[in-house]
């Protein structure tokens, strides 16, 4: 099987090749169908299946077809992760000129305020900062948000993190479509799919 067999567009065919990416991994050729379908997913994968890809590919394909700003948002329960996925979204999408911003704890506010302003198309997050930004800064909402992702559940489902994520699904467009991934299937991240997703298909890596 290849991209193109996906149904994946030829500008981001070309981005996987530059990364060395010649075959969908088993999470991506479970997944990319589906989401091309626009359907929401629920995936147990753990780092290392190819996951980012899984869910990336689908969201810079419809942001090619309808470009505008603030048109994802990927949660992450740690900065590091925050990080290779934002730089994921940027190699993905060399070929079609995606903006990304990158908020995080332990980083300047000011400048990714500054990041904010330039208006990206995804928005890869810790839950704590981007509550701190739909707060404190100016002119920045989610309110045309089309796709959440929320990576490793089970880790952004503590104490820190879930008054936040509660705060954000309050302020988040309810028709927009939801990837949940998990490396385990606990009582919460149940629960938290029976909250954000709808009709999810469940694909394992
Ligand atoms: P992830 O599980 O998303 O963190 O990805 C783990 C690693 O696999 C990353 O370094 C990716 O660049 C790489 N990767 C993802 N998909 C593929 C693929 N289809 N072929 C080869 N490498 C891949």
């Amino acid at each position: 099987q290849t991209f193109e067999g996906l149904g994946i567009c030829d500008q981001l065919v070309v981005a996987c090749d530059k990364l060395g990416w010649k075959n969908p991994s088993k999470i991506q050729l479970e997944a990319i169908p589906h989401a091309l379908e626009g359907k929401d997913l629920i995936g147990l994968a753990q780092t290392g299946s190819g996951k980012t890809g899984a869910f990336a590919l689908p969201i810079l394909q419809a942001l090619l077809d309808s470009p505008q700003a603030f048109f994802a948002c990927v949660m992450s329960p740690t900065r590091e992760l925050a990080i290779q996925i934002a730089e994921q979204f940027e190699a993905l999408g060399s070929e079609i000129g995606v903006k990304c911003a990158v908020l995080v704890g332990g980083i300047d506010m000011q400048q990714q305020a500054i990041n904010l302003a330039k208006r990206p198309h995804i928005i890869v997050c810790t839950p704590g900062r981007l509550m701190d930004h739909l707060t404190n800064t100016k002119g920045f909402s989610l309110r045309t948000l089309k796709y959440l992702v929320l990576d490793e559940a089970d880790r952004l489902l503590n104490e820190e993190f879930e008054k936040s994520l509660d705060e954000i699904l309050s302020v988040i467009p309810r028709e927009r479509r939801t990837y949940l991934f998990s490396a385990t299937m606990t009582k919460k991240v149940r629960k938290l799919q029976r909250a954000c997703l709808r009709n999810p298909v469940k694909i394992e890596a």
